[in-house]
């Protein structure tokens, strides 16, 4: 096996210099009622206020960006169950290339609507039935894209470590970082930050219950497949981590926990009624964990949650929220 390139430190550092001026700067918000239900003082990283309504804009530019001139003219092709469609849809146009993606035909219509509107050409697969990585695959073989991993890639991985590079830089003292895992490319960006500038503080990842394929992942040292969880948070439904997350993961992460979908629909109408944050299902997972109780906290301890990104479909939220 050839050694993967896996980013470091220096990788987010730089990321954080090409982003800069590109990205906003996420707020960090607090909540004297989370605090109160946790036991523990919260922080929570807003990257539902990102460009494109996620983190995952941070990779996709970084990663665009880093591309050669050749490269940028034959464009980049990707797959996403959303945000990262919409997030490399953007990228590509503002660094003047062009971008395919495959999506899952049961992907929010929001989700859709807005990578088109970003500029991306959209093609559909059944996200349980076709294999959208041989379909990438095609477009690189038959026009010379690049194809854009939305987690398996070292530059997508240092530019995600910014988010939690910006969070470090703000709330100097934590002890305690909490991030969903899909691919793992957000915990394992926000591992390289928080192994540099806070190497003492705890790095927990969580998964829908459903699919905690990065649980196993991580308790049994091999890197585990599942199928496809149906779950609420659709950024999660990833069947497993990648080869550099899972490494990454192992090396830097101390557990991964889950929470249900009911959990997930408590907090999101939580973060709705008290904090005033619209944030979807996926980027829940990191404050539903922290709310209910799934990760050891001692008084006065400060943990901070990446919610990490807002895109609801309007009339899912109006469910959420008229049935709470
Ligand atoms: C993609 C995504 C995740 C999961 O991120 P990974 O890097 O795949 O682990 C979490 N939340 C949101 C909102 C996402 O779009």
């Amino acid at each position: 096996m050839t050694a993967l390139d896996l980013p470091n430190y220096q990788d987010v550092i730089r990321a954080s210099a090409v982003l800069d001026g590109v990205v906003n700067r996420t707020p960090v918000l607090r909540s004297p009622l989370a605090d109160a239900r946790a036991g523990a003082q919260l922080f929570f990283k807003c990257e539902n206020f990102q460009r494109t309504g996620a983190f995952k804009f941070r990779g996709a530019y970084y990663a665009i960006a880093r591309l050669s001139e050749e490269q940028r003219r034959a464009g980049v092709v990707a797959y996403s169950s959303g945000n990262h469609a919409q997030a490399v849809a953007l990228a590509a146009r503002l660094l003047g290339t062009h971008a395919v993606i495959l999506m899952p035909a049961d992907a929010p219509m929001a989700k859709r609507a807005a990578t088109e509107g970003y500029g991306g050409q959209v093609l559909t697969y059944d996200r349980y039935k076709d294999d959208r990585i041989a379909m990438a695959e095609a477009f690189v073989r038959d026009e010379g894209r690049v194809l854009l991993s939305p987690y398996d890639h070292a530059d997508v991985i240092a530019g995600q470590g910014t988010a939690a590079l910006e969070l470090l830089q703000d709330q100097t003292d934590l002890d305690l970082l909490v991030t969903p895992i899909g691919g793992g490319g957000l915990i394992s960006g926000s591992a390289l930050a928080l192994r540099a500038l806070r190497p003492g503080a705890r790095l927990i990842g969580v998964e829908p219950a459903l699919g905690n394929d990065a649980q196993q992942s991580l308790r049994s040292g091999v890197l585990h497949h599942i199928t496809a969880p149906r779950t609420i948070a659709d950024g999660a439904t990833t069947t497993h981590l990648g080869d550099r997350t899972f490494a990454i993961l192992c090396r830097d992460v101390d557990d991964v926990v889950t929470v249900t979908d009911e959990e997930l629909r408590e907090t999101l109408v939580f973060l709705a009624q008290r904090l005033k944050l619209i944030v979807e299902p996926t980027g829940c997972l990191g404050a539903a964990a922290l709310l209910h109780g799934k990760i050891a906290l001692r008084p006065g301890q400060r943990a901070a949650a990446i919610l990490s990104g807002g895109n609801v479909d309007m009339t899912a939220l109006a469910g959420y929220l008229a049935a709470a």
